[in-house]
């Protein structure tokens, strides 16, 4: 049987991870961070001294690696080759870095497959920024949120100093700004809405009114599944 998605995009900062795992949180649903996945094969590709124009070494690494999203206490822990990163994806170098690597066909190709089959083994709530249009195509409920680049950056800013990592605002702007920039013109499953995607601005609201949305949608669209037409 085929299991139930729902695809959380959007840009970075627009909310997605926080709004992404209370919604699964709250269906009971597993949570994919398919961000993560990116982050881990950056992290692998710093850790093996690999540049963004390693391209070659890039894609073969990535085909030699296993990454496994483990719950743990309630927690997702990033394992890569068994050992744990999640703390260490973290980094912005590690966040800059998987932006090109991600704009690199074969990774997409592979990382796609990681995805389809986390998504095999149960109910999902994937979160990234393809995951509606080319990872789940056929997601039930699709979820675009946005924001402006002033409050993302802000929201970035506050998460990053929260885990102990002070940069300057204006730095977290640039880089978010030079990401969304990246992440939006690259040929390959550019940044974009899927057309049947919902979306939602989640400028001045909490992360508790985004999630109540999405839930909503959720309600409406299972719902509307479960009653037979005549
Ligand atoms: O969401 P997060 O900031 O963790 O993602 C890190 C990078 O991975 C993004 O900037 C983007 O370039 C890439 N990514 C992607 N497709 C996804 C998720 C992340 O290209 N589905």
């Amino acid at each position: 049987m085929r299991q139930p998605v729902i695809a959380i995009d959007g840009p970075a900062g627009a909310g997605k991870s926080t709004v992404a795992k209370l919604v699964a949180k709250a269906l009971g649903y597993r949570y994919l961070d398919t961000g993560a996945l990116y982050r881990a094969v950056a992290w692998k590709a710093i850790r093996n001294g690999l540049r963004p124009q390693d391209t070659h070494y890039i894609v073969d690494m990535t085909r030699h690696t296993r990454v496994e999203l483990v719950q743990s206490d309630g927690e997702q822990r990033v394992l890569v080759d068994g050992e744990d990163v999640t703390e260490a994806i973290r980094a912005p170098e590690v966040g800059n870095l998987a932006s090109p690597i991600s704009a690199v066909p074969e990774v997409r190709e592979v990382l796609l497959e990681w995805q389809r089959e986390f998504g095999r083994q149960g109910a999902t709530v994937a979160e990234g920024r393809d995951t509606g249009t080319v990872v789940f195509p056929d997601a039930a409920v699709k979820v675009f949120l946005t924001a402006s680049l002033d409050e993302r950056a802000r929201r970035r800013h506050r998460e990053l100093l929260e885990r102990g990592i002070d940069i300057p605002f204006q730095q977290v702007k640039v880089d978010i700004e030079a990401r969304d920039q990246r992440d939006s013109s690259r040929h390959v499953a550019p940044l974009r809405p899927a057309p049947d995607a919902v979306l939602i601005d989640t400028n001045n609201k909490t992360p508790d009114e985004v999630v109540e949305e999405v839930l909503k949608i959720c309600r409406a669209r299972f719902t509307s599944e479960a009653t037979p037409s005549t």
